[in-house]
This record gives structure tokens, C-alpha cells and sequence, in this order.
């Protein structure tokens, strides 16, 4: 699933295209892809709104249309772009939701497998549901000591507590290896035992991988597209993700994979991190 770089790419990507632009038409091709809003309710609430802001809460990017933020999780098969010609067969194959803009460009969600959603919350809505999410690790103020808080609180493995949404927002499975290998820290140790500093090493090396990672416009592992249909670089700089059982590029040893932490694929070096 697109994680915060690749979230981050997108939004940067369309946010031009979409800025202070009405949505004259708007359309859905599948409900599924819904959360908590009727496609009726979705169609009659977006047709006529002009966009007044575009940005990215954890793996979201958000749409502000006054009245309600429009809020998209692209899934894992998931692309989302603003097209300036009439979309081919193939693109209007998989668009799920489709709005024409005043200006004739067409902003698609193509998702082949829709394992992503939509959400259209309310001011309301949408103040229940950032609050829900952890912080920002981008933002100037997030510290290696707030991430020390919410670790020293779990027993959970320490990868499974950096993923979860409610502790800190947009590091999925790529960027959980990555910066537990960078920080030199085992994924599978409980999140508890980890010292003062390690929290430091931990934060300094998420900031640091997911800032990499934004300016390589994220990672393309198979389906994952910028908001201008390019593929991204980051995958040619992952040092552990998609490379079990191959040399670790700091000592050699050969990296371990598991399922057992949290039934994704882990991989690490059992010498370079304990
Ligand atoms: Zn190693």
C-alpha cells in the first residue's frame, strides 16, 4: 500500500491541477470503495465545489472542497492522477472515481483490485478522524522524545508499534524495515525495551528514509504511480525490503525474512540489529 512518500509524491503531483478548480461532474463506478458515505450523498455533495486545498494526512491524500474534505487512501493497486486528454480504454477501464474539472482536465482514482476507500467527512467528521492519527514524523515539532512516549507504552514488537497508524502516521511495511536496519534495532523486539537511544537513532532514521524517499518520488514495487503516471526510484536505494536471503550491504550476512511479527514480510540482519 502507498505509504507517505508516495502519498506525499501524489498530492504534490495533482495539488496544481487541482487548486481552486470546480468539480462540474463527478462520478463512481463501484460503491465499494466507500467508508461511512452513500454514493448519492458522495455524487450531490462534490458536484459544483471548488477545491481550496490539497494535502496528505499519514496515507491520505486530502481534498478540501469547503464544506467537506474528500479524503482518499490509495490501496495497493491504487493510482491517482489529473488527466489533460480524454482517458484511453485501459484507463477508463479501472477509473473508480472520475471527476471533470472546469477547465476540461479529468482527476481519476483508478484502482484495479479497489482495495482502496474514500471518505467525505464534515468538519466534525474529519477533527474525529486526524485525532485518531498519530503524529506527523516530517513535522518540525515531532521529537525522538514523543517517539519515546508512545514506545515505552507498548510490549508490542517494535515494528508493529512504528506501523500502527494511532502511534505515528504513514510508515507502513517498506519504511518500518528500512529504518529499523538503518537504526540497527531487531523489528521483533518489544517496543518497551528500547532506550533513550535508541529512540534517537529510530527518529533521526524515519525522518531521514522518508525524506529520501519523497525526493525519489516514493517506491514502485509493482503498481504504485506518481500523480503524473511515472514510476518511483526509491526501490534502487532499499536496503532490506524485497532482499531476503541476500547479502547485507553493511556486513554481508545473509538478510532473514519472517512473516512471524505481524504476518507481513520482515527483513532483517540478525547481526547488524538486536
Ligand atoms: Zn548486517
Amino acid at each position: 500500500m502507498p505509504e507517505l512518500p508516495e502519498v506525499e509524491t501524489i498530492v504534490r503531483d495533482i495539488r496544481p491541477a487541482l487548486l481552486g478548480h470546480r468539480f462540474e461532474r463527478v462520478s463512481l463506478s463501484h460503491d465499494d470503495v466507500l467508508r461511512g458515505v452513500s454514493r448519492r450523498r458522495l455524487l450531490r455533495d462534490l458536484t459544483g465545489v471548488t477545491v481550496r486545498e490539497v494535502s496528505r494526512r499519514a496515507k491520505h491524500a486530502v481534498i478540501d472542497v469547503g464544506r467537506h474534505r474528500l479524503v482518499i487512501q490509495p490501496g495497493m493497486t491504487g493510482s491517482l492522477m489529473v488527466h489533460d486528454r480524454p482517458l484511453t480504454a485501459d484507463e477508463q477501464r479501472y477509473a473508480v472515481f472520475r471527476v471533470a474539472l472546469d477547465d476540461g482536465r479529468t482527476l481519476v482514482y483508478r484502482d484495479v483490485r479497489r482495495l482502496g476507500t474514500l471518505l467525505l467527512l464534515d468538519p466534525k467528521g474529519w477533527e474525529r478522524y486526524t485525532g485518531a492519527i498519530g503524529p506527523e514524523p516530517l513535522e518540525a515539532e515531532f521529537t525522538a522524545e514523543q517517539l519515546g512516549v508512545a514506545l515505552r507504552r507498548s510490549r508490542q514488537a517494535i515494528k508493529k508499534v512504528i506501523m500502527d497508524q494511532g502511534h505515528l502516521a504513514g510508515v507502513g511495511n517498506i519504511y518500518a524495515n528500512e529504518a529499523l536496519f538503518a537504526a540497527g534495532i531487531d523489528p521483533s523486539k518489544p517496543a518497551v525495551r528500547l532506550t533513550p537511544d535508541d529512540h534517537r537513532r529510530l527518529h533521526a532514521e524515519i525522518r531521514r528514509i522518508l525524506s529520501a524517499a519523497i525526493a525519489s518520488n516514493g517506491t514502485t514495487f509493482r503498481d504504485y504511480r506518481t500523480g503524473t503516471g511515472e514510476t518511483g526510484n526509491f526501490q534502487l536505494e532499499l536496503l532490506v525490503y524485497g532482499r531476503e536471503g541476500e547479502p547485507c550491504r553493511r556486513c554481508g550476512t545473509r538478510l532473514t525474512g519472517t512473516h512471524a511479527i505481524d504476518a507481513r514480510i520482515s527483513v532483517f540482519c540478525h547481526r547488524c540489529q538486536s
